[in-house]
């Protein structure tokens, strides 16, 4: 028994041997599609109570030659393992504020916000905070519209300093968004310690809303909580007309989700969006 574990660590195990090998492959790949500009942005649609664009989320995609799209977790993962997170992740936010920039120049999009995911390993850059000004200045957009979006691990992490880069941040005009809220560690007590803009309630309780009763106590619970800490509340993977009565029942502020739009390329978002 006590033997066993240490038998299945072997000094050479070809199918261990198989996934290194991919693994080594794909980081290798990762490298060059950052170079080739095989990444690109999509945007998926944010609409308020009324059903009106707001702003959208930046989603990554990697589309590699010969072999199709690459779902972000297939290669978010590894990419934060190696590190290739920080330039990929500089990427995304100068594509997204060449974006903001572009979108301001006219009237029917200037007002749009769109929100940027950011990794831990990304936040916790000694210069993160003077990236993202560079960034925002270099490119010309308006910082009040663009948002991050952080997940909960980061904050949980080291708590005082994620509060001052979050605070210099506000100072420029970034806005914050607690991404993926409920699947973590779920202690609410440092909610009100974050100059938080919203929250966003994760697709995995919104799924459910309907016909699952804890899911719908729990999205019920966060939406009192959050407007009683005067946070904005947006639902994500919002599917059905159901789901979204649900959240109008119960106060939610925004929304994204099949029901309104799939991430988009920037080519398709004039044509679906524009009112
Ligand atoms: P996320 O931030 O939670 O993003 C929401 C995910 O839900 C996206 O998956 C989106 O396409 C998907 N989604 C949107 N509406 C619906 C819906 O109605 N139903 C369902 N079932 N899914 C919906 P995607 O694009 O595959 O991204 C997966 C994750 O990859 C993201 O989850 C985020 O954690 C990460 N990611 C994506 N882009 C970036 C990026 O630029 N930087 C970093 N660090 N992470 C990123
Ligand atoms: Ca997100
Ligand atoms: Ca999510
Ligand atoms: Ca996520």
């Amino acid at each position: 028994a006590k033997g066993n574990g240490r038998d299945t660590v072997r000094f050479f195990d070809p199918v261990m041997q198989a996934a290194v090998d991919e693994r080594m492959a794909l980081e290798k790949a990762l490298r060059q599609a950052l170079q080739g500009g095989e990444l690109s942005l999509y945007y998926q649609p944010q609409v308020d109570r009324a059903g009106h664009c707001i702003g959208a989320e930046a989603l990554l995609r990697w589309h590699r030659p010969k072999h199709g799209s690459i779902a972000p977790s297939a290669f978010i993962p590894v990419a934060e393992e190696t590190g290739l997170i920080l330039p990929i992740g500089r990427w995304v936010l100068e594509a997204a504020c060449a974006q903001l920039k572009a979108w301001a120049g006219d009237p029917e999009t200037r007002d749009l916000q769109l929100a940027v995911n950011v990794s831990a390993r990304q936040f916790y850059q000694p210069d993160f905070v003077a990236e993202v000004q560079a960034i925002l200045a270099n490119s010309g957009a308006n910082p009040t519209r663009l948002k991050l979006e952080l997940t909960e691990s980061i904050v949980l992490e080291q708590t005082e300093i994620v509060i001052e880069r979050m605070q210099a941040l506000r100072a420029l005009g970034v806005s914050f968004s607690m991404d993926d809220f409920g699947t973590g560690y779920s202690s609410l007590s440092y909610l009100k310690r974050l100059p938080l803009e919203q929250l966003k309630i994760d697709k995995s309780f919104v799924q459910d809303i309907s016909t699952d009763p804890n899911d719908a106590a729990i999205v019920q619970a966060i939406l009192a909580m959050s407007h009683s800490l005067g946070l904005m509340v947006i639902a994500e993977g919002v599917e059905t007309p159901e789901q979204q009565a649900f959240l109008l029942a119960h106060g939610c502020d925004a929304f994204q989700g099949y029901l309104f739009g799939r991430p988009v390329a920037i080519e398709n978002w004039i044509t679906t969006h524009d009112t």
